[in-house]
């Protein structure tokens, strides 16, 4: 074959060690036709063949008929695979077989459709069985062609053909003990279902039915489960599919044959182990639509050890050439192994975790592309919530395949359909969808469910291969439980459940528990994979990672778990906790300035306590303390309890209202029309200033004890919700003088910064002059988006879910930064803030910093520290790398064009 030469523009063949095609070339030829080039050209044994190519789907979509040229190009691309494979098409003694595959450039597992054994007529069925020496083969490939083209070409339902089949076993394991005359009657009955539902007889012209099938693949690229499939995955919808039409090799020619699917590591767990499964005398479809359950490949390596052999060095070849973990299908036959297609692999957020770290210790990819191998969202799942499994007594109810790890717990649907109804909108209730096999037409059910549970399918099966990529839970191959939808009950150990009862999953076992098991924290934390990345992650960011912690269990956390700064400790939950709550509210409660005072000397060791051990857990880390922010009557009941008390109170604790009649009377004081925008924030600690002396007291006090015990401490006074200079001014003196005192009192100093947050427009604005005044300054982004946009934080989601299906908002500006507004404002105050004050320090402290998307965001407008709740720090860590990384590559990508 002339390779260099560009023989069709719709049709590109491989065979015998060329290809006039390669892996580049997924856009034309779809990730199948180009990967089985790519294959070809690095001598591994390919079945030859052609791809046809999405241009001429897309052709065929568009205009409901196929370009002209085609026929001729697949004209002569059928003559050169008649004198490769020296058989032809149609021919009565020795027939060129085909089998007809989809291939989309992204890809699609069972989405679209196959049909094998094209070429197969009433005429050559007696040659082929001669020339194999074996009626039952070319019958049962007979059989599967009527089957496979009368529902895919001739949308024929899958149960007319199963009702038809003479043997019921013929749909549950259709190769194995079925006599020659039972599979005569049932191709008779199949030739019946397709006269009587089609109106036409089957096809006999072998190119008909070519002609036919590939129409038929290039229609199935806008199925429902196809397109359904492209919605949940966010895939281009105009990419059509490319056609693959290959020689027939057959994994159902005996006991020496048969068909597997394979991983070149663990696709559950990541191990670096091939994992493949492997069912004897059986036609690929068989595994991967998941109607029988294949065994797993030790059966290979037992039966046929050398085609074992061989299977495993190709495994290393693929994953080695493409330096990524390789899905892979292959038949043998005859003992002799054949590869049928290779792509990278869809495995679970633990397995990308793991082969990325392990890849990358092998030298087979870099530390860069192991990180960016690695999503945020894989962090999410990764640190899921697991089963509680702590009742030693409680035993599963089944076991399956752990087909895709994770857990679940939900209430059962017996059908897609009713997953999706049981689901309801916005899927508020978690579903399990348990079917005997999971078939890819399940996919909105599967899309609707939390986990799946099937009776039979392996772990290579369409559906638990769909699941991993979906991230969800799945066990497969759980024999012994029978999913009844007609009855629309569920059998399983011994229980009849009912759809609506509750199951809980553990993808990460296969077991499955009866009732609704409790979930809790991840334990996943401590994944060395992950710690792995994330000190990696960590090296290659530009951007620094802090927490917001409020007490020392969350600091030790955050320590743990890779921060380098506390950027936010709200010091009102301190005021909260239990023992607290009381001298908070004497405080508040106070009549007069000495009465105040003595109920804060009271609250002054209390806090610290706090401040020592956070120093202590943050020890040479920088802490940011936020002085006192919310409105006091936060601190108090609400009006209608204190009033509830009192009444209480007059009826059957006399001596106590007085006192009761005083809290009323301070809630009705202190109540605001509108808190929010009311006495808090600086605002607080300018009319209360005996607050923030203890406050500054305490932190002072706390920070040269455990300076004192030889421990590095870096305390940073953070003022909340300034407007104006003048406030910071205030404060900043307010703060100096308490300092003296301390300082005086100890007879030590300590260093320490004071800085602001950035909540209001108006600060943003007046950024330049407030900069000079401060060490550094964090946006709070929460406060920032509310006051920008005008909607209450404690409110907006009222009305957020109209604003976003109405697309008058992309997302919920509380989640991720409003870039137009808000983002713009933070740009106009750090560049006013880095003019006034080169050495300040910026960062964020809203809940922005735990999302990706704004993360990067904060990172592109230069911010030194994004700060975040710690569970959120892995998640942060890595999109901060991401960002950093996308931005040294884009860098490096201008400099070689100016180069170039
Ligand atoms: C903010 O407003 O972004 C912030 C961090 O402060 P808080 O959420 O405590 O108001
Ligand atoms: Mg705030």
């Amino acid at each position: 074959m002339d390779v260099k030469r560009a023989r069709s523009r719709y049709i590109y063949r491989f065979g015998q060690g060329q290809a006039e095609g390669d892996g580049s070339m997924r856009e034309e030829l779809g990730g199948k036709g180009a990967a089985l080039a790519e294959m070809t050209m690095l001598g591994l044994p390919v079945p030859p063949g052609f791809t046809i190519s999405t241009s001429a789907c897309r052709f065929y979509l568009e205009h409901g008929t196929m370009p002209e040229s085609l026929d001729d190009e697949l004209e002569s691309a059928l003559e050169w695979l008649e004198l490769e494979q020296a058989q032809r098409l149609g021919s009565d003694k020795d027939p060129l077989l085909l089998s007809v595959r989809s291939g989309a450039p992204v890809s699609m597992p069972g989405m679209m459709d196959t049909i094998l054994n094209v070429g197969i007529n009433g005429s050559n069925i007696a040659g082929l069985a001669a020339k194999h020496q074996n009626m039952e083969f070319a019958l049962d490939s007979y059989r599967r062609l009527l089957q496979m083209f009368g529902s895919v070409v001739l949308r024929i339902p899958k149960q007319a053909f199963d009702r038809a089949s003479e043997d019921a076993k013929a749909v549950l394991n259709p190769s194995i003990d079925l006599t020659e005359s039972t599979i005569r009657r049932t191709i008779a009955s199949f030739h019946q279902v397709i006269e009587q539902i089609s109106g036409s007889p089957f096809p006999m012209d072998p190119r008909e039915q070519l002609r036919q099938a590939v129409a038929a693949v290039f229609e199935s690229w806008n199925n429902e489960r196809a397109r359904h499939y492209r919605r949940i995955h966010k895939t281009a919808e105009n990419s059509g599919t490319a056609v693959t039409v290959q020689a027939m090799v057959f994994g159902n020619y005996g006991l020496n044959s048969g068909t597997g699917v394979g991983f070149t590591r663990n696709p559950s767990t990541g191990e670096n182990e091939m994992f493949a499964e492997f069912l004897p005398n059986a036609q690929g479809e068989d595994i991967v639509a998941g109607i029988r359950t294949p065994m797993p490949i030790a059966e290979l390596e037992r039966t046929m050890p050398e085609a074992y052999l061989k299977l495993l060095s190709v495994a290393r070849k693929l994953e080695a050439h493409y330096r990524d973990v390789q899905d892979f299908e292959f038949t043998v036959q005859g003992g002799e192994l054949f590869l049928l297609q290779t792509r990278s692999a869809k495995r679970s957020a633990l397995a990308r975790l793991r082969t990325a770290i392990e890849m990358a210790e092998e030298n087979l990819i870099s530390r860069t592309d192991a990180i960016l191998r690695v999503s945020p969202a894989d962090i999410e799942e990764v640190l899921s919530q697991q089963l509680e499994l702590t009742d030693e007594d409680l035993q599963p109810i089944a076991q399956g395949l752990a087909a895709s790890p994770g857990s679940a717990v939900g209430q059962l649907a017996l059908t897609a359909e009713r997953a999706v109804e049981l689901a309801g909108k916005d899927k508020q209730a978690p579903i399990i969808l348990v079917r005997q096999e999971t078939t890819a037409d399940d996919i909105h059910g599967m899309d609707a469910a939390v986990g799946f549970l099937t009776a039979h399918g392996g772990a290579t099966s369409h559906a638990a291969v769909v699941a991993r990529g979906m991230g969800k839970c799945c066990i497969t191959g759980a024999s012994g439980i029978f999913a009844d939808e007609i009855a629309g009950v569920l059998h399983i150990g011994g229980h009849t459940l009912r759809e609506g009862d509750w199951l809980s999953l553990d993808g990460s076992t296969g077991r499955v528990f009866l009732g609704q098991l409790r979930l809790q924290e991840s334990e996943a934390f401590d994944n060395p994979y992950l710690t792995r990345l994330l000190f990696w992650a960590r090296e290659c960011s530009a951007i620094r990672v802090w927490a917001n912690a409020d007490t020392p269990q969350d600091a030790q956390r955050a320590r743990d778990a890779g921060a380098t700064g506390i950027g936010l400790c709200r010091t009102e939950h301190m005021f909260f906790a239990k023992d607290r709550l009381p001298q908070v509210r004497s405080m508040i409660l106070a009549s007069t300035l000495e009465e105040r005072e003595r109920a804060l000397a009271a609250l002054l060791p209390m806090q610290r306590a706090d401040f020592e051990e956070l120093f202590r857990a943050m020890a040479g880390l920088p802490v940011t303390i936020r002085l006192i922010d919310p409105p006091l009557h936060e601190f108090l009941p609400t009006e209608l309890a204190a009033r509830d008390e009192l009444a209480r109170a007059r009826r059957e604790e006399p001596q106590s209202v007085r006192r009761l009649q005083e809290v009323l009377t301070r809630v009705q004081q202190l109540s605001e029309s509108n808190p929010m925008l009311g006495l808090r924030g600086c605002r607080l600690g300018i009319i209360h200033p005996e607050i923030i002396v203890m406050q500054i007291t305490a932190i002072l006090q706390a920070a040269l004890r455990v300076d004192a015990e030889g421990i590095a401490v870096l305390p940073e006074i953070m003022l909340p919700l300034v407007a104006c200079v003048e406030e910071v001014r205030h404060l900043r003196k307010l703060i100096e003088k308490t300092a003296a005192n301390v300082f005086h009192q100890q007879g030590r100093r300590i260093g320490y910064r004071v800085g602001t947050m950035i909540e209001l427009p108006r600060a943003a604005v007046c950024a330049g002059e407030i900069a000079q005044e401060v060490d550094f300054m964090s946006f709070g982004t929460n406060d920032l988006t509310q006051m920008t946009f005008g909607f209450s934080r404690d409110d907006a989601h009222k009305y957020l879910d109209t604003y976003l299906s109405l697309g008058i908002l992309k997302h919920n500006p509380f989640l991720t930064i409003d870039r137009e507004g808000v983002g713009s404002l933070i740009e106009f105050a750090i560049r006013k803030a880095i003019a006034a004050n080169p050495a300040i320090k910026l960062g964020i402290c809203g809940e922005h910093g735990g999302d990706p998307a704004s993360i990067a965001f904060f990172e592109e407008i230069g911010l030194d520290y994004i700060s975040c709740s710690p569970a959120r720090i892995p998640i942060a860590q890595l999109s901060a790398a991401h960002t950093s990384l996308a931005r040294v590559l884009l860098e490096s990508r201008q400099e070689g064009a100016q180069c170039a």
